[in-house]
């Protein structure tokens, strides 16, 4: 890997080259991958004559919008470093991603802008502010339309390339916030490298995940994705967008997600693929609506980053004809480290697949020390050139988490005897019930098997002699029916009693969840107070 060029101007090029075809998608404006370049250059010569320079972080605050994709290669290609902040963060904490990180340019959306108002003050390093979308005063900031037009007239920007800039496949190119599920977020710094490598994984495990089965693998073809996910987490930039650009793929966005919303968009434009968490995979099942539309161009319907039902999987093969895909990642390895899909899925749906081809994994114990064997569960442990180089700012969690070439993942995991992995909870949620472990995914995984849960989490409520104990919050679907009592003997009938949820509370709406499709666990004790 270390030979590889990687580096996110030839991403950028390889995207020029697709010319016509559409890149973008969003409500009536369209742009091809020629306009989107047009914009890129046109925007990383504005940002070099602001003076930003190799190293400079550039933030970007924005909803997936058109303007995403050409504000984020405006600022890697010149070796600026992106910092794409958490468009659902309050004014607040888009203060602190901006401090945080010293952003010396911002590029957001008026709505962005308008949150971080009260704040403005506590971001100093901050000289230009390029806003979007935005018809009041700009209050400070400069509008990006003056600098690159709409979308729709990005087409008619002149020809450009892209100012000069020497860039190595390690130097910094992003940092992403990690989701903050279990702390404070926490920037992860990534290189032209990493970003780089999902571009082999994905469509290289592909080849290789076909090869396994004695097939041919699959001739690379150009899709149109349904982007539901924000492209400010590194499954939806990095895991995506990357390969979208170098394929040529042309990516649906939505304002808001909304199950109805994506019915239509998958019949007008014909979607192949879309995903992102399996929450949106249950929705788009679920929704009594969507027998009214054609959605037959769908092919694949692929997530990651939160624990998925094994049920899901036989349900997206069963009610699309699509094939499922599960992938397992985090911000720190900038997304995919084992890939999951077709077949091999099917066959085996409580996995999360086999390491990518450019990934090593490996489960250790506790206290990191020695190697476990095949079936046993311990910490997953992960190498490869996804992995970044550490924390932005933060030594101490950067010597912790990233040891020897390693990423400690925090999540605790097994292998197979054919290397398929098998996330069994995050050690922090991990229950411990007078010295038996309890792992979450597996009781959940139990009670998503009733025919009336659709969704469930199990967490440990404190208990006087025993530490804590299990107990369970499930949603039922629409119409359908069960006791607490009920659940806690369907769990009983099929696990130890050790592990059986001592209480079941029903939620009426949703888990809570965060952006990311992550249960917010530290939530949920709220339910048994
Ligand atoms: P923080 O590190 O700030 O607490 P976070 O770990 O939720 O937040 P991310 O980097 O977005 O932040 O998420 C990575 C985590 O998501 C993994 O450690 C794992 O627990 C979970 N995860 C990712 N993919 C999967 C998957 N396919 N199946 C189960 N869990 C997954
Ligand atoms: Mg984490």
């Amino acid at each position: 890997w270390k030979n590889a060029p990687a580096n996110l101007r030839l991403v950028a090029m390889a995207g020029r080259a697709h010319g016509d075809r559409l890149f973008t998608i969003y409500e009536d404006e369209r742009v091809t991958y020629d306009a989107w370049f047009r914009a890129v250059a046109r925007l990383a010569a504005e940002f070099r004559a602001r003076g930003v320079d190799k190293g400079d972080r550039v933030a970007l605050a924005m909803r997936n919008l058109p303007e995403w994709p050409v504000a984020f290669f405006a600022a890697v290609t010149i070796g600026a470093i992106c910092v794409p902040l958490n468009a659902w963060w309050t004014g607040q904490e888009l203060a602190f991603g901006l401090a945080n990180s010293g952003a010396k340019l911002l590029v957001c959306d008026d709505e962005r802008w308008d949150r971080m108002a009260p704040h403005r003050a506590e971001f100093p390093e901050l000289e230009t502010v390029f806003v979007s979308r935005c018809d009041s005063d700009p209050d400070g900031a400069e509008r990006l339309e003056e600098i690159i037009g709409k979308p729709n007239d990005y087409a008619a920007l002149p020809e450009g390339e892209l100012p000069d800039c020497d860039i190595a496949p390690d130097d910094d190119a992003t940092i992403f916030y990690t989701s903050g599920t279990t702390g404070e977020p926490k920037g992860a710094l990534g290189t032209h490298r990493n970003l780089c490598t999902n571009i082999l994984s994905s469509g290289y495990s592909a080849a290789c995940a076909a090869l396994r089965r004695g097939e041919q693998p699959p001739e690379p073809v150009q899709k149109v994705g349904l982007t539901v996910i924000p492209l400010f987490h590194v499954t939806a930039c990095s895991a995506g967008l990357m390969g979208y650009v170098v394929a040529g793929h042309t990516m649906v966005f939505m304002h808001k997600w909304d199950p109805v919303k994506a019915f239509e968009l998958i019949e007008r434009e014909k979607v192949n693929m879309t995903g992102g968490v399996p929450t949106i995979a249950w929705q788009l099942i679920e929704h009594p609506e969507r027998e009214n539309y054609d959605l037959s161009s769908l092919e694949a319907i692929a997530y990651g980053g939160a624990p998925s039902a094994p049920e899901l999987v036989r349900k997206i093969n069963e009610v699309f004809g699509a094939l499922p895909g599960n992938g397992w990642g985090m911000t720190e390895t900038m997304a995919t480290v084992t890939s999951h899909s077709s077949e091999d899925y099917l066959n085996r749906p409580d996995s999360c697949g086999p390491p990518v081809a450019t990934a090593d994994v490996k489960i250790m114990s506790e206290d990191g020390k020695t190697e476990l064997p095949v079936g046993e569960v311990g910490e997953l442990w992960a190498r490869g050139p996804m992995v970044v180089k550490g924390y932005w700012n933060r030594p101490e969690a950067t010597a912790e988490t990233f040891v020897d070439g390693w990423v400690r993942t925090g999540d605790l995991a097994r292998l197979d005897e054919e290397g398929f992995c098998y996330i069994a909870d995050r050690a922090k949620d991990m229950i411990i019930r007078g010295g038996e472990n309890i792992y979450s995914s597996e009781v959940e995984n139990v009670l998503y098997d009733h025919p009336a849960v659709t969704d469930a989490a199990l967490i440990g409520i404190p208990h006087k002699t025993l530490g804590e104990e299990p107990a369970a919050v499930v949603h039922l679907a629409p119409g359908m029916s069960a006791s607490e009592e009920e659940l806690r003997a369907w769990v009983a009938e099929r696990l130890a009693k050790f592990k059986v949820p001592v209480r079941v509370a029903f939620v009426k709406d949703t888990l809570p969840r965060n952006a990311n499709g992550k249960i917010l666990k530290k939530d949920l004790a709220a339910f048994f107070a």
